[in-house]
């Protein structure tokens, strides 16, 4: 037999060998035939999940408490004034007050935590309640309150944002309470055998389509997942490519204005390149960038460090929190970790081996700049070092505040950062 989503697996929407070694990815492999993904991700999952459902789940409880009170309201009139006193004060007491509870802990900030566990206890104890209501007035000879619990059946599975499981697990115990007071109770046998197979069959139906949509969202999950991973990545060495860096350079600019934080650039450029590639072929030339941008990532390793292939044989590191020392550091270690790699090269200008150049900025961003002008300044650094003859860094640092050029101005109509 086949397995659950193994029909869905990576393979058939993502070429495997396009596929970054990521959990999404893992997972993706694997599939997912018990609706659940490994606990990391089931953790980032559930989070997204409520998420994307929460401005649903929000309309959805107060549409149940709206119902509720019509219930209420239809109640008080058919079942007479004996009849209705149980059944109206289940509704005040438990079913309004429990669905405001659950309505009201989707606005806590640690809603994340505390609504899955207790939507879980709301939706069973508000089916309990309206089974208790059912039950009441069946024993008192009505049967007219049924489809409100097939109502709430549906509520938990669908309204609630409930993951499968929890809307399973919350509606079997309802059933089973429902089942085991009407046979307790002695409810009439026709109505009830009858009412009992119609919720065996609502909770079937619903559970089958619950199953369907929720396997969908995890597959819509891992694919957006992996969608952002292969947009952000370099195809050829697999660290962030230009547009991570374009991005991520605003951010920590912006980040560094607000905490008067040190930015640094430093982009490093292959020496001699073409004549490597002229020398050893392009697939060579292609192993070569792999291991530098192996190397630079493990230069660079504080949370907020960035290294991306900015272009060709082109990378840039971008620093943040930048003292002269850390700036140093990096720069050192670079430097020790090319030479490491010890790749031969033998036609280079400069060398027997495989050797970079860095121009290296950085400075404090201030507001009225945009991260260009360090960027700009990191590209003059690296140039200086090829005039000066190769392998070898250039810091530029003081010029930042003396340059004049319209691209360390605020471009017209540009918000300053
Ligand atoms: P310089 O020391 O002045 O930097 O000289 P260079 O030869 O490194 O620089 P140049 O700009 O003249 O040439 C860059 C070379 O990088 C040319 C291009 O074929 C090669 N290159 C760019 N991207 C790739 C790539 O993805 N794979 C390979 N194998 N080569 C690449
Ligand atoms: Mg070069
Ligand atoms: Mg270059």
């Amino acid at each position: 037999m086949q397995r659950y989503g193994a029909r869905m697996r990576g393979g058939d929407r993502f070429p495997n060998a396009d596929l970054p070694d990521s959990p999404e990815a893992r997972q993706l492999q694997a599939g997912f035939p018990w609706l659940t993904f490994d606990p990391d991700l089931e953790t980032t999952f559930r989070r997204a999940y409520f998420d994307e459902n929460l401005l649903h789940t929000r309309v959805n409880f107060c549409l149940a408490v709206v119902i509720t009170i019509a219930f209420l309201a239809v109640e008080s009139v058919v079942l007479g004034p004996e009849l209705k006193r149980i059944p109206n004060m289940i509704h005040m007491l438990v079913n309004i007050p429990i669905l405001l509870i659950g309505l009201a802990s989707s606005f806590t900030p640690q809603r994340h935590r505390i609504y899955p566990p207790l939507a879980l206890v709301a939706s069973t104890v508000l089916g309990l309640g309206v089974v208790a209501i059912q039950v009441v007035a069946a024993r008192g000879g009505t049967a007219i309150l049924f489809p409100c619990l097939l109502l709430s059946i549906v509520f938990i599975y669908f309204m609630g944002g409930l993951i499968f499981y929890h809307a399973v697990a919350a509606n079997a115990l309802v059933a089973f309470a429902y089942l085991a007071a009407g046979t307790a109770m002695q409810l009439p046998g026709r109505d009830f055998s009858y009412d009992a197979l119609a919720i065996v069959a609502i909770n079937l139906f619903c559970a089958s389509v619950v199953f369907m949509h929720e396997k969908t969202s995890r597959m819509h999950f891992l694919e957006a997942s992996l969608l952002r991973e292969l947009v952000s990545r370099d195809g050829l060495t697999g660290i962030q490519n230009r547009r991570m860096f374009d991005h991520h350079i605003q951010r920590v600019w912006q980040q560094a204005v607000r905490e008067e934080e040190r930015v640094a650039v430093l982009l490093v450029d292959v020496d001699c390149f073409k004549d490597y590639n002229d020398r050893y072929g392009h697939q060579a030339g292609d192993e070569c960038l792999r291991a530098v941008a192996v190397s630079l990532s493990q230069c660079a390793r504080r949370p907020l460090d960035f290294v991306a292939r900015y272009g060709g044989e082109e990378f840039a590191v971008v620093l943040f929190e930048a003292s002269r020392e850390y700036v140093a550091e990096v720069l050192t270690r670079i430097q020790r970790s090319i030479a490491e790699l010890n790749i031969p090269h033998e036609a280079s200008k400069v060398a027997s081996r495989l050797t970079v150049s860095i121009g290296a900025a950085f400075i404090l961003p201030s507001s009225n700049r945009t991260p260009d002008g360090l960027i700009q300044l990191a590209d003059e650094a690296l140039y200086a070092a090829k005039e000066q003859g190769r392998n070898r860094v250039v810091v530029m640092e003081a010029e930042y505040h003396t340059m004049t050029t319209g691209r360390f101005e605020k471009r017209r109509g540009q918000r300053a950062l």
